[in-house]
């Protein structure tokens, strides 16, 4: 189980929400995070954050399982993207995505990050909350293909999707640096 804290002291943060537009900013989450058992293997990956649930109290978090709303099963074989590639290739039509049998899943998990960028839009959501590592949600690392366990640098094929529409997608080990964004607003320094 994930944990973490929110970073802003809420006297420091509530004259700035105060101060913003009528419309704060929404947020795409990973499903698993918010505890819903959705994960290749039939688990959950709940995140545990201070912030992250009052987003959710307040009405601004939009939950999605890209690989779920593409039809894919729970559970379901884990995959990766082939040859250490990241999900702009897999977008780009460079890289597969397969399963540990060599089958090619890719067109199924590109379905999936469309219906999620869909959703995204149609909530205006300006940010995302994702789970690293998979080969949809990945934020900062993914799996290299080989089903051995090894990481590279890349994002997944949703994430992947979601910044070519400038929705900014942010990891749980960035969750100081979202709250900042979410409950300041993106102009506001630092
Ligand atoms: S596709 Fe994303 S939301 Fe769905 S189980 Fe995988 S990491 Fe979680």
């Amino acid at each position: 189980m994930l944990s973490a804290r929110c970073g802003f002291p809420r006297r420091a943060i509530e004259p700035k929400i105060r101060a913003m537009s009528a419309d704060p900013p929404k947020l795409l989450v990973s499903a698993c995070l918010l505890g819903r058992p959705v994960r290749y293997d039939g688990a959950a990956r709940t995140f545990q954050d201070d912030c992250l649930a009052r987003w959710v109290a307040e009405g601004r978090v939009v939950a999605t399982c890209p690989e779920v709303m593409a039809g894919l099963p729970i559970p379901r074989p884990p995959a990766e993207i082939a040859d250490a590639q990241s999900g702009a290739a897999v977008l780009r039509g460079d890289a597969r995505i397969i399963e540990a049998d060599g089958s090619d899943v890719r067109d199924k998990y590109v379905r999936g990050a469309q219906t999620a960028l869909e959703l995204a839009l149609a909530h205006g959501c300006q940010f995302a909350l994702l789970t690293d590592g998979s080969p949809s949600c990945g934020v900062t690392f993914i799996y290299d293909g080989t089903f051995e366990g090894r990481r590279h640098a890349g994002d997944g094929v949703t994430t992947a999707l979601l910044r070519q529409h400038d929705i900014k997608a942010f990891s749980p080990g960035s969750i100081a640096e979202l709250a900042h964004l979410m409950d300041h607003g993106a102009g506001d320094p630092a």
